[in-house]
């Protein structure tokens, strides 16, 4: 394991844990941990910035009013590209 860890914790832990962190259940040092490490990793900010969308539509579209389909289908899809491109650039190191 010689990956690049900024902010003191590795990708994987993050990334692991990024739903914790957008639900708010997480404790606030770990919570500062993980902005600390996004600060340093423009993957997992990307990252975490594609899974708040995809929360936000579904919060939204618990409401009444709908999501349309192809605004789902382009955050899906994005999240899947994002997430694919940092397999491969992880892989990479
Ligand atoms: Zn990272």
């Amino acid at each position: 394991m010689n990956a690049a860890e900024p902010g003191g914790g590795s990708c994987r832990d993050v990334l692991d844990a990024v739903s914790a962190f957008l639900d708010g259940e997480m404790r606030e040092d770990d919570c500062a941990r993980m902005r600390e490490h996004f600060q340093d990793c423009g993957h997992c900010l990307t990252e975490v910035d594609a899974y708040r969308e995809i929360k936000a539509l579904v919060a939204r579209s618990c409401g009444c009013d709908p999501v349309p389909d192809e605004v789902r289908a382009r955050v899906v899809s994005r999240l899947r590209s994002v997430t694919v491109q940092w397999q491969i650039e992880v892989r990479e190191i």
